[in-house]
């Protein structure tokens, strides 16, 4: 057998790709799901028309590679993190619709969760802070306001799962979640990777609806409909697989993803290394009888959502592409700064009371220098999280690797090497995150031999050279720092 599938579940869309030997695509196939946003700070997904799209996208791909189900050798799943739901166990239909990372509906309630110790109450143990961003906090606000949930989970009829454990349900029928999936949920112990009793207990979380955890890369069990018979062999979060893809297997390898969101990870090995500048400890992968890898991670929440916002709420392009023509009609930003803090700031701020301003704006402020504005501020946010990293692992990065749906963006990546300082890497493959995933599955099942066999497989296609003086970087740095001052402390808490 030939080939590797992998799906991804992303938070825009879902696809499907199948790769050769070389690591090549050979199909590939992708759809859209809808947002929903029913109020302010909410977001919502339908997990029955994301299963509906995942079974579709397989069938297209398949067709696209003009390939036959039965000549794949294993399929990987990555998904969106922490992206909550419940589930009844008889009838399998979504309980509730799906709760999205970026949703803030459990911002009181994660305050209440911190007491007096906090947001770094379960820091020690889970590698996070308290915050709207994880999966635990949903799914406790989700037994507390649908009706008759908390009775029907003790009654054992509830099944709790981020989208890797609905995929999987549906796919094989297994009820499980990986170790990267399961290090976001606030609720697994970094060290023995099993749930945290004490922290369940806080959390007022019924046991049952808990998926068991798996590693990462090994078999979960066999397909059914679409997949019927192929072996389902791994599983990475998003991000993790990203860097999976990105062949970050070394300790010290680092990969920044530029895609809804923005997100660094820094591989360092067997230690879960304790951040005290406001980034994430989690678990990088784990090989199955393997011990687990860990990696420290800046989580931007607003990156390339903020060139679809400038897209579909503020009309000032058609298409994403677009903003790059539109931010070089003027030679510089014209002191204009934008800080998306839609739903708060996360790392390393870590700060729900803040929400988004633009900054400096004059008369002869126009639409050029605000998509300039909201293109700088990935890179901005990208050197926040780069130095809080540089401070917590004591390593300087002189390269970064990157990938997602906007380094396409030469502008984007050319000020990002300018504003860092540091070589800006694009790979050859920017599709990594679909690409780890299909890693996992072919190394679990012995396609691929072993990761020096992977790393073989990447290449670069171009590197970006910083070429910005150093007092001009300094200028523009500290004029964002100001700004994001001026994002914090809008909403009353
Ligand atoms: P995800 O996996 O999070 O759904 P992708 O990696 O597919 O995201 O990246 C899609 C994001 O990239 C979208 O938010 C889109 O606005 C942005 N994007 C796509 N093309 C460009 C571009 N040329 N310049 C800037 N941003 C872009």
């Amino acid at each position: 057998m030939a080939y590797i599938g992998a799906i991804d579940q992303g938070t825009t869309s879902t696809r499907f790709a199948i790769v050769d030997h070389s690591g090549a695509f050979v199909g590939m196939a992708q759809k859209e799901h809808a947002q929903l946003m029913p109020q302010p700070g909410w977001v919502e997904h339908d997990a029955n028309e994301i299963w509906a799209n995942t079974e579709e996208v397989i069938v297209a791909a398949l067709a696209d590679a003009g390939i036959d189900r039965s000549e794949l050798a294993a399929v990987g799943l990555t998904n969106q993190r922490e992206t909550t739901m419940v589930w009844d166990v008889g009838s399998g239909e979504p309980l509730a619709p799906a709760i999205v990372w970026q949703d803030t509906r459990t911002d009181e309630l994660c305050r209440r969760l911190g007491g007096e110790e906090g947001s770094d109450r379960f820091r020690a143990t889970t590698g996070l802070p308290l915050a709207t961003y994880f999966a635990g906090p949903k799914l406790r606000w989700l037994l507390d306001n649908v009706p008759g949930l908390r009775q029907n989970a003790l009654g054992g009829n509830v099944r709790f799962g981020t989208m890797d454990s609905w995929i999987m349900w549906k796919l094989t029928g297994e009820h499980v979640t990986d170790v990267t999936n399961a290090s976001r949920t606030m609720l697994m112990d970094l060290e023995t990777l099993d749930w945290d009793d004490e922290i369940i207990s806080i959390f007022d979380i019924p046991k049952a609806v808990l998926p068991r955890i798996v590693p990462s890369i090994g078999l979960i069990g066999r397909g059914r409909g679409v997949l019927e018979g192929v072996p389902i062999a791994g599983i990475l979060g998003d991000q993790q697989a990203a860097m999976f893809g990105q062949a970050c297997f070394n300790p010290g390898d680092a990969k920044n993803t530029y895609g809804t969101g923005c997100f660094m990870l820094l591989n360092t090995g067997m230690e879960a290394v304790a951040s005290t500048k406001g980034l994430l400890t989690t678990v990088a992968y784990q090989v199955a009888n393997g011990k687990p890898r860990y990696a420290l991670e800046g989580s931007v929440a607003i990156a390339g959502s903020g060139v679809q916002w400038l897209r579909d709420q503020m009309k000032m392009i058609g298409a994403a592409p677009e903003v790059e023509e539109l931010a070089a009609s003027v030679p510089d930003n014209g002191d204009v700064y934008f800080v998306p803090a839609f739903s708060g700031l996360f790392a390393p701020h870590w700060r729900s009371d803040a929400r988004g301003v633009v900054a400096g704006l004059t008369r002869f402020s126009g639409a050029g220098h605000f998509a300039r504005a909201v293109l700088e501020s990935v890179a901005y946010q990208s050197r926040d999280v780069l130095q809080a990293m540089e401070a917590d692992s004591g390593v300087a990065m002189t390269e970064l690797r990157v990938d997602g749906g906007m380094v396409v963006n030469d502008l984007l990546m050319q000020f990002q090497a300018d504003i860092l300082d540091v070589e800006v890497v694009r790979p050859r493959i920017i599709e990594t995150t679909v690409l780890g995933a299909a890693y996992a599955a072919g190394l679990a099942t012995g396609f691929w031999t072993g990761i020096d066999e992977l790393r073989t497989h990447w290449a670069e296609e171009r590197r970006f050279l910083p070429a910005m003086d150093s007092e001009r970087r300094a200028d523009l740095y500290s004029s964002w720092q100001k700004a994001v001052e001026k994002s914090l402390d809008w909403v009353e808490q």
